[in-house]
């Protein structure tokens, strides 16, 4: 286990905030590390969600296809386990709020989340992909079309689409389930336009997402990471800001700010 290291210093975030600043397209990598700040368990791991109530099936998704209407049964009767309940009571965190600000002040472009709980939405993000879905959605496999739970009756099961008729399913991407094109497109659009990466609350190994802040970096844009922990990604990072998401992200966002203010006035 990687150890904590010194906390991020002003002037580390000084140099980020300035590096935002300069950036043409700067969007964001966020991970797990921003959930559990939010009091959600990570799924492996010590206190780890699947260690606890078992691993999901590695074919899921085939699992599905293969009897929709079985699988929409198993889950309405899972639907109060102990297990759903972190992503019940969940509320985004300072983290959050702060990349929705910058979001909002125009300098976050894009943010690019592998979380699936909707807490960047809660905290009024807009501009973002999922790339491994929202709990809260369902998702029709055929046209990709998204609904929020209530707007679906699960009087009949599985439960179709509206707009047409295909099956639907939760947009929480099962394993063995292709990540959804029309997210992968977007990822991959805002990846290509990106000159500088976020990466906050993730070690950043994990594919697709691993390979847009890796992308970005080849073309010879800038990594700032916002991690607990020294990891993979830190090695090609350009700054690294040691810290919970959760007080780093609302330090950087107050810097870009004022550096902001004092460039205006
Ligand atoms: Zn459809």
């Amino acid at each position: 286990m990687a150890q904590a290291t010194e906390k991020a210093s002003d002037q580390q975030i000084l140099a980020a905030a300035r590096a935002i600043l300069g950036a043409r397209y700067a969007i964001a990598l966020t991970g797990a590390g921003m959930s559990v700040e939010s009091g959600i368990p990570p799924f492996r791991g010590p206190g780890g969600l699947w260690t606890k109530y078992g691993e999901p099936p590695m074919n899921g998704y085939q699992i599905f296809l293969s009897d929709p209407k079985k699988a929409w049964e198993d889950r309405i009767r899972r639907q109060d386990d102990e297990l759903w309940r972190p992503l019940k009571i969940a509320k985004p965190n300072p983290g959050h709020q702060a990349l929705a600000r910058l979001e909002e002040i125009g300098v976050l472009r894009y943010l690019i989340t592998q979380n699936v709980d909707d807490l960047h939405r809660q905290a009024g993000h807009n501009a973002l992909a999922e790339i491994h879905g929202n709990w809260k959605l369902i998702r029709c496999i055929d046209c990709n079309a998204r609904f929020r739970s209530e707007e679906i009756s699960l009087d009949t099961l599985p439960p179709s689409c509206p707009k047409c008729e295909g099956v639907l399913k939760s947009d929480t991407v099962s394993f063995g389930e292709p990540i959804p094109t029309d997210v992968l497109n977007h990822c991959m659009e805002h990846a290509a336009r990106a000159d500088l990466v976020i990466v906050a609350g993730t070690s950043a190994t994990v594919y697709p997402a691993a390979g847009f802040a890796i992308e970005v970096k080849q073309r010879g844009g800038i990594l700032v990471e916002a991690n607990l922990y020294e990891s993979e990604i830190t090695q090609i990072c350009d700054i690294s800001l040691r810290g919970a998401t959760g007080e780093i992200l609302p330090r950087l966002t107050a810097a870009v700010w004022e550096l902001r203010k004092a460039k205006l006035s």
